[in-house]
């Protein structure tokens, strides 16, 4: 439960989008977000709001995936 709590501080916090290193561009550019996700999760990444990065969290994962080059970063 904590975590879920964590996760939706991690998304109401989440930085300003990054700028895709392949089109230069933010406007396709959405957050992955790791954990197990819970409802609203899974009905934004339907949406295509956010990825779901999964469970297995290592350093340096990337944070953030544009959909227009497929490119996670
Ligand atoms: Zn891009």
């Amino acid at each position: 439960m904590l975590y879920i709590q964590y996760l939706r501080v991690k998304l109401i916090l989440m930085p300003r989008k990054k700028r895709c290193p392949v089109c230069n561009k933010t406007d396709q550019v959405i957050p992955i977000i790791y954990g197990f996700p819970d409802e609203s999760l899974f009905i934004k990444a339907d949406k295509g709001e956010v990825i779901l990065g999964g469970c297995v969290i290592v350093e340096n994962n990337p944070e953030w995936y544009c959909k227009r080059d497929d490119k996670r970063f």
